[in-house]
């Protein structure tokens, strides 16, 4: 097998340099992807300054992907060398849990996360167990596409997962990778959608890409206007906030979800949450069956990533531009 050739962080924090590694022998279940793109993802940032301390060096961050079958293991039937596929956050599970056997492979303690442990997709090829390849509608152009299999399913599982529909007013709180998807799937679902954003500048964009209102997060005023209004509140930002604002935010029954990872503990008072049955929850990337319904459901309403396009080589100053949070919404790096 042919060495595969990557960008790898050899240390917390530490730019990405050029880095090959032999990946073995191909598995019986897994394929390889030739990557034509790849999302540069919030987590990537994460993962390369070791915030959440699993990152073991050197390593190659990368997992939204998008790339063509370049060979299939001796048992996939699935899938086809040539194929458009893409891969997100999860590469393998176990497959035989309670959670595998219900569909839910998201939840399984085993689950094997594209590059975590493994070498991601800041790369020529990357390898995954099948069963987390997913073929790519044709109405999704590729660079668009890539961020839906980590930010597109992160924000769609749990809108899903919580019934969102045309009754429901859903805040969105952080307009970046996951946020401005998130955007289009809550009016994908019909709900009343409120962008919370610490960018006025965005505030158009938001809009266009479906927002009825635009909160600037950090005026009191404003957020003390919204107060009680809403069903659902997803939180995609990745700082520290008030997060007792956004519980009173909250209608009764109303939740609050986290998908971003702020990096301290989350603090909330417990008598709104009692009084109101209002819950504090997080949800998780999503399941290969949810994955795949969200493609369909991107490409038949016509959601997709706005992105900023990088080449491979270009990765780091990509990554600085996301750490300044200025991408428009998504870098996405092509080979
Ligand atoms: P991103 O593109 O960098 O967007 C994050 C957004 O957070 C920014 O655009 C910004 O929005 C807001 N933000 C940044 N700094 C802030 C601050 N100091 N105060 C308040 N808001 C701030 O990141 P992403 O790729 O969307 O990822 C977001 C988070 O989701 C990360 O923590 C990532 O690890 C996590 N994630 C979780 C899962 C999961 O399965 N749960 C999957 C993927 C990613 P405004 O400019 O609008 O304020
Ligand atoms: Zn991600």
């Amino acid at each position: 097998m042919a060495l595969i050739q990557g960008l790898a962080a050899h240390a917390a924090g530490a730019e990405l340099l050029p880095f090959r590694y032999d990946p073995g022998e191909l598995g019986m279940q897994e394929v390889e992807i030739g990557i034509t793109h790849c999302g540069i993802c919030h987590s990537d940032l994460h993962l390369i300054s070791n915030d959440w301390g699993i990152s073991q060096y050197p390593f190659i961050p990368g997992h939204e992907i998008i790339g063509t079958i370049t060979a299939v293991g001796s048992r996939v039937r699935s899938l086809k060398v040539g194929e458009r596929v893409g891969l997100g956050w999860q590469s393998n599970s176990c497959g035989e849990c309670e959670w595998c056997s219900r569909g839910l492979e998201n939840l399984c303690a085993s689950l094997e996360a594209t590059c975590v442990h493994r070498n991601g997709g800041y790369a020529n090829s990357v390898r995954a167990n099948s069963r987390f390849v997913m073929s790519i509608p044709g109405a999704l152009p590729s660079e668009q596409a890539a961020p839906l299999l980590c930010g597109g399913i992160t924000v769609y599982s749990p809108m899903r997962d919580h019934g969102i529909n045309p009754s429901s007013r859903v805040g969105v709180v952080g307009i970046g990778g996951l946020g401005h998807i998130a955007i289009q799937f809550a009016r994908v679902f019909g709900a009343e959608v409120i962008a919370f954003s610490t960018s006025t500048g965005k505030e158009e964009e938001a809009r266009a890409l479906g927002a009825h209102h635009f909160v600037h997060s950090r005026e009191s005023k404003s957020m003390k206007e919204v107060a009680g209004s809403l069903d659902f509140i997803l939180n995609t930002a990745n700082a520290d906030q008030d997060w007792n604002v956004y519980i009173q935010a909250l209608r009764p029954t109303g939740t609050l979800c986290f998908v971003g990872v702020p990096p301290s503990p989350v603090s909330v008072q417990a008598f709104p949450l009692i009084g109101g049955i209002r819950t504090v929850t997080g949800s998780p990337i999503g399941s290969p069956q949810k994955i795949r319904e969200m493609l369909d459901v991107a490409a038949r309403h016509g959601v997709k990533a706005t992105t900023e396009a990088f080449s491979m080589a270009k990765a780091n100053d990509a990554i600085e531009k996301v750490k300044k949070n200025k991408v428009r919404y998504r870098a996405v790096l092509s080979n």
